[in-house]
């Protein structure tokens, strides 16, 4: 997979992710201290993130995962946000940790939020792992931020094109077409 001409210069390393990861992981499990957190995933690309980031936190914590496809261009997100697969808990009374891989326009979040809102929890919060800076069409409200980077298409650490590349341990500009 190294020899891959798609694969551009790294963004965040294995071991800034590691490091940061880390840190978050403490922090958040200061902050829930007492209580059992739920961490929702949004699936697939945060698959990769909330595996580590859990290892980090100790907490008794749970997991759900969501999958939504948003409607667009293999590289750009529309904002119509789809449910493909819900969660399978009750989120009544519960502390809802949404765990997400990359948040671009904003709107997949919004979406997300709104529909988590509606059933009731204890509170929402949010961990996002990168943010690209800029680029944001509504105010995204993120409690947890890995990393803010430059607004480029990027791969790896759970993020794809047409599934490829999740398994990267690090993150990296994608130099392929659509790119
Ligand atoms: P938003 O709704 O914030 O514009 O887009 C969020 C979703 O779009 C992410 O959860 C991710 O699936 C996808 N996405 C946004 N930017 C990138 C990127 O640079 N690389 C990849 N692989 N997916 C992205």
């Amino acid at each position: 997979m190294l020899d891959d001409p798609n694969i551009g210069p790294v963004v965040v390393s294995e071991d800034k992710l590691q490091a940061r990861i880390t840190e978050l992981g403490e922090q958040i499990t200061s902050d829930y201290q007492g209580r059992a957190p739920l961490l929702v995933g949004v699936l697939k690309g945060a698959f990769v993130f909330m595996s580590d980031l859990a290892r980090a936190i100790n907490l008794p914590v749970e997991f759900d995962f969501m999958a939504v496809s948003s409607y667009g261009s293999a590289t750009k997100t529309s904002g119509v946000v789809r449910i493909v697969k819900d969660l399978d808990l009750d989120l009544t009374d519960r502390h809802v940790l949404v765990v997400e891989d990359i948040v671009d326009s904003g709107l997949t979040l919004a979406y997300l939020r709104r529909n988590l809102r509606a059933r009731g929890p204890a509170s929402v919060e949010v961990c996002a792992l990168l943010v690209k800076e800029g680029l944001q069409k509504v105010d995204p409200d993120l409690r947890y931020v890995g990393f803010r980077i430059p607004p480029e298409f990027v791969i790896g650490y759970g993020l794809d094109v047409a599934e490829r590349y999740r398994n990267l341990p690090y993150v990296c500009t994608y130099l392929g077409e659509g790119s």
